[in-house]
């Protein structure tokens, strides 16, 4: 599946991302939902809202009890024809300033459901400058401010768990090596 990213989505669960990274009691996780529109082989994600209460535990997610008032308020969106196409989440650095990388782990799995996206961001704060505005093996990696963060697109199919074609549209790109789009 190709799933292409928009620009106000990614602005949104960056801004998310980064929000609860920085708790004052210590790196957070934000997860949100993401609409857009499906096309024949993939997703077109167009828009991203946080959830501000819904809480992680080891044993996975917790959506907000709300959620289902939550959808109900889609057809007020400005695109009003946007479908609900799956969730967001965030690998916020831990107190140590060590990174996660943005793939799912088997609690995240488990609470995937099938036909569902999930876009998952980890973030660092970045020490130097690093390479940034680039797609690599389906992961957009990019900088943000201070911060480096590195995106992934999953999504369930039968039970599987299958890594979806991510692209973005990014502001910095680096000098072509010729293999951007590998
Ligand atoms: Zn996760």
């Amino acid at each position: 599946m190709r799933v292409f990213l928009e620009r106000e989505a990614r602005l949104a669960i960056i801004f998310a991302a980064i929000e609860a990274a920085e708790e004052r009691y210590g790196p957070k996780e934000t997860l949100g939902l993401l609409f857009g529109y499906r096309t024949g082989d993939g997703v077109i994600v167009r828009f991203a809202l946080p959830y501000q209460t819904a809480k992680r535990k080891t044993s996975g997610v917790e959506y907000p009890r709300k959620e289902s008032r939550l959808l109900s308020l889609l057809p007020e969106l400005p695109k009003a024809h946007m479908e609900h196409v799956g969730y967001f989440h965030s690998h916020p650095y831990d107190r140590k300033g060590r990174e996660y990388p943005p793939s799912p782990t088997d609690s995240d799995k488990q609470s995937m459901r099938n036909g569902d996206l999930e876009i998952i961001i980890s973030l660092k704060r970045k020490k130097k400058d690093v390479e940034a505005g680039v797609r690599r093996n389906e992961t957009v990696s990019a900088t943000a401010g201070p911060y480096y963060y590195k995106i992934a697109a999953y999504y369930k199919i039968e039970g599987r768990i299958e890594k979806a074609e991510l692209d973005a549209s990014l502001e910095t790109v680096p000098r072509t090596d010729g293999n951007l789009n590998a």
